[in-house]
């Protein structure tokens, strides 16, 4: 296939990517986060496929799950959801790594290992396969499973020498395969910095998407960024402890009146990484409603229109731009 978009059932043309959500969560079964709050733990199957149904139901068609190693992620229960929607729905993996916080960044895998060998390995998760116990240690077992993204991930206003680490890692995985690029950023602090890192490795700007930059409404600070040809992933909307829907809407809208090209450079996702925020995972656990991922489509899209973002520039958010950022280039 000349060009393709990697999901965990193998590869597509990037036509079949349609309506997708760039960074979200259907299977976290441990990790550091679950020891902070139990509701960070989702580990149920069928839960997961609740989930990803209801986005499919509500016109969806693809999910960038961003859980990395070290973080929960788990091969098998995912490759699990995604047999069953084969033919359907796509989901695509990630390899890579987190913030610093969630590892030991003295002793752990990334801190220890040279860099050039850590690349090896998250290169093999893309090239050959996922590995089943998400290297946790020494014993590696590929699945079938391909991983199609790399992550990194950045602390609160600061980038430890690990988290560099981290992006020296995802930039030279990006350089070698074409992988499209994800980042962590803490409430959308050092998000251009980490990009310009990126960029200053050679990783050309269409392979980089910034995550949790709604978390940070700086307009000022998203075109400052935008204009350095990278992606912004604004991952949050039904987030009302950070911000009404209404602060991004308006944010987006303002961009694109500043210049209508931005609407090229904008990814859309729900970040859902919480059982309650899940309407799978609040039913299971006979919890009140939840409003669930497809909020994204029933609830945020109309608002967009509302704030008058035409459909033209919707339909980039969330078809155009995933396709670009996520189809392998080099
Ligand atoms: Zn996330």
């Amino acid at each position: 296939m000349e060009k393709f978009i990697r999901t965990v059932l193998g590869d597509i043309a990037p036509e079949e990517l349609g309506v997708t959500d760039c960074h979200d969560h259907l299977i976290r079964s441990g990790g550091i986060e679950v020891r902070e709050h139990k509701d960070f733990l989702m580990d149920s199957v069928d839960a997961g496929k609740y989930e990803f149904q209801d986005w499919l139901n509500n016109g969806g068609k693809s999910m960038v799950c961003c859980d990395p190693i070290g973080c929960g992620r788990d091969v098998p229960k995912m490759l699990e959801i995604a047999e069953s929607f084969k033919g359907k729905g796509n989901i695509i993996m990630v390899t890579g790594f987190h913030k610093g916080h969630f590892y030991d960044e003295r002793t752990s895998f990334l801190a220890v290992v040279p860099t050039d060998k850590v690349v090896e390995m998250c290169v093999k998760e893309i090239t050959e396969g996922m590995d089943k116990y998400s290297y946790c240690g020494p014993v590696v077992e590929r699945t079938k499973a391909k991983a199609g993204v790399v992550k990194a991930g950045t602390g609160y206003a600061v980038i430890s020498p690990f988290e560099r680490k981290g992006l020296e890692v995802a930039a030279k995985t990006s350089l070698a395969t074409g992988c499209p690029i994800v980042v962590h950023t803490q409430l959308g602090t050092m998000a251009y910095e980490a990009a310009k890192i990126l960029l200053d490795f050679g990783v050309k700007p269409d392979r980089i998407a910034l995550s949790h930059l709604n978390k940070n409404p700086d307009k000022y600070y998203y075109k400052k960024i935008l204009d350095l040809g990278v992606f912004i992933n604004f991952d949050g909307p039904d987030r009302v402890k950070y911000y009404a829907d209404s602060v991004l809407a308006d944010n987006l809208k303002w961009l694109l009146d500043q210049d209508p090209k931005y609407a090229n450079q904008i990814l859309l996702a729900m970040d859902a990484g919480r059982c309650f925020y899940q309407i799978g995972y609040s039913k299971e656990r006979g919890d009140k409603t939840a409003l669930g991922i497809s909020y994204l489509l029933n609830r945020f899209v109309p608002l967009l229109k509302e704030v008058g973002i035409k459909d033209d520039a919707i339909n980039k958010f969330l078809v155009e731009n995933p396709k670009k950022w996520l189809t392998f280039s080099k």
